[in-house]
């Protein structure tokens, strides 16, 4: 016989941990469904400066550990499962997973979102070989090379900046003629001696023999193109949330967010979209974390009138 949680949290980054944290502390049964391990993109980052209460700042993958010791101090529970279907309607919620069937009165969807791709042939199989999402993750193997990083927001500018420390030269590309970054970065960008901006440009192909080894650039005003020889392309474009599994049940925007406000609740009585995978301005660990309590705030309320 499966179990049925007054919870099941779907991810189990910043803001569903928080989630299982507050709902094990109101003595409420959880657990946290995580394909990998805790953390989702948080664990990836090298250095958390803007997480308060850690004077020198932490690392993603420990701060991911941190928060998963700290809700299972309280009684949440982690299974290591991924999610294959859900129905969401269906009362309790079932949630079928690789490891077996799971069923929520409540469900929390904190399934994150991942890095967006440009879209281009060969793109996935030369993922790991000279294209990349994360700088922070994948810089360090391009050693006195020359990359490519393509993007005008913030992460873009970042990725830009760190591997102007580590890369032999950057190349920026970017499909407008300025930046949407914030204008910290555009001095020390501009200030970096090995950074090359290339505006209103795109990435048209990728040349490549077993590796990457250079990009075709398209000059978005003239049509007119050029090769960029380069060993490593970091694409950083945005995210793309994780709502696939939820599409046809959740109320999604646009670009495939759930449709939710500060009270994370969803289209659908007592099923709560927390963290990166909702509709907000700043997608942050600290923003994921507080979208977590309140989605435990919410599913006590739902759980009280539900009797
Ligand atoms: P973003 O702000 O949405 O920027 C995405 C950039 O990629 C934009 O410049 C966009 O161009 C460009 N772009 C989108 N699709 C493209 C495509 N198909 N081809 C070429 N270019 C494309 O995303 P982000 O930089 O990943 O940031 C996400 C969130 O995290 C933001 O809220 C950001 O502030 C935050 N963040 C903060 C920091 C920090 O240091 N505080 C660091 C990283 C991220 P357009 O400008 O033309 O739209």
């Amino acid at each position: 016989m499966a179990k049925v949680y007054d919870m099941v949290i779907i991810g189990g980054g910043p803001g569903g941990y928080t989630a299982a944290l507050y709902a094990a502390r109101a003595g409420l049964r959880v657990v946290v469904l995580e394909k990998l391990s805790a953390g989702g993109q948080m664990a990836l980052t090298h250095q958390i400066d803007n997480y308060p209460g850690f004077v020198e700042g932490i690392d993603g993958f420990t701060l991911a550990e941190n928060m998963q010791q700290q809700a299972e101090r309280f009684g949440a529970e982690t299974e290591l499962a991924e999610v294959l279907s859900l129905d969401l309607q269906a009362d309790p919620k079932m949630i079928e997973t690789s490891e077996g069937i799971f069923y929520g009165k409540t469900v929390v969807y904190a399934a994150g979102a991942g890095p967006r791709e440009l879209g281009l042939p060969k793109e996935q199989e030369l993922t790991g070989r000279g294209v990349n999402y994360c700088a922070a993750c994948d810089g360090m193997f391009y050693r006195g090379k020359t990359v490519v990083v393509v993007g005008g927001g913030n992460s873009a500018a970042a990725d830009a900046l760190l591997l102007s420390r580590i890369a032999k030269k950057v190349i920026l590309v970017h499909r407008r003629d300025t930046l949407r970054a914030t204008k910290v970065y555009h001095k020390s960008l501009t200030e970096a001696e090995n950074v090359e901006f290339r505006w209103n440009s795109a990435v048209a192909e990728l040349r490549y023999g077993e590796k990457l080894n250079a990009v075709v650039l398209q000059d978005l005003q003239t049509g007119e193109k050029s090769v960029v020889e380069c060993d490593g392309l970091f694409v950083s474009i945005g995210r793309k949330p994780a709502t696939e599994l939820v599409r046809d049940q959740l109320a999604l925007d646009q670009s495939g967010y759930v449709i939710a406000d500060e009270s994370t609740r969803t289209s659908i009585p007592g099923v709560f979209a927390v963290g990166d995978v909702r509709t907000k301005v700043l997608r942050q660990i600290l923003t994921a974390a507080a979208d977590g309590a309140m989605a435990v705030h919410y599913a006590e309320e739902y759980l009280s009138e539900k009797g």
